[in-house]
């Protein structure tokens, strides 16, 4: 499934073909990326990204303070969300963190089967699932985009409050 930018659309000014994220087809890409935007690994020796698949089943990623919109240039996504790298005791990438946290295309959890596919093209150790998942509902009365917790289903914008669907819209 196809996901579309649903974010603020102010973000699209940012969005520029220089910007957009680098490919990684390899985890010798993963390790150019690295050093060539010097990203410098946090207490426990992980790097974090902000990732997206576009939709011919490429990993993108780029520093993990950038908008999603901006690594996918603008396009439609499969999935999008962060992404972590750890260097192992052998000296190896492997994927220790994966989520679908991007509030700007709010991808659905089966998102993963793309995800999935796309890592396993690349191929670097990765876990079974989104390590953290997330569902997002759109608030069909007031727009706003919800993240659900604790399965409570209710819009947050404290001037709507309006129930929101159990289903993923
Ligand atoms: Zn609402």
């Amino acid at each position: 499934m196809e996901y579309i930018f649903v974010g603020d659309t102010g973000l699209l000014r940012l969005v520029k073909a220089e910007w957009k994220g680098y490919c990684i087809r390899s985890v010798a890409d993963i390790e150019y990326w690295i050093k060539k935007t010097n990203q410098k690994p946090d207490g426990n020796s992980e790097i974090t990204a902000t990732f997206i698949i576009d939709l011919e089943y490429s990993l993108l990623i780029n520093d993990r303070h950038s908008e999603h919109v901006v690594c996918a240039a603008g396009e439609n996504v499969l999935s999008a969300g962060e992404i972590t790298f750890e260097l192992d005791k052998n000296k190896s990438y492997l994927i220790s963190q994966i989520t679908n946290q991007s509030t700007g295309y709010c991808p659905s959890p089966k998102s993963w089967s793309a995800v999935k596919y796309t890592l396993e093209k690349v191929g670097i150790p990765f876990s079974d699932f989104f390590t953290v998942s997330f569902e997002f509902r759109i608030c069909s009365t007031c727009g706003w985009i919800n993240v659900i917790k604790d399965n409570y289903f209710v819009c947050i914008n404290s001037e709507c409050q309006n129930p929101l669907s159990a289903h993923e819209n």
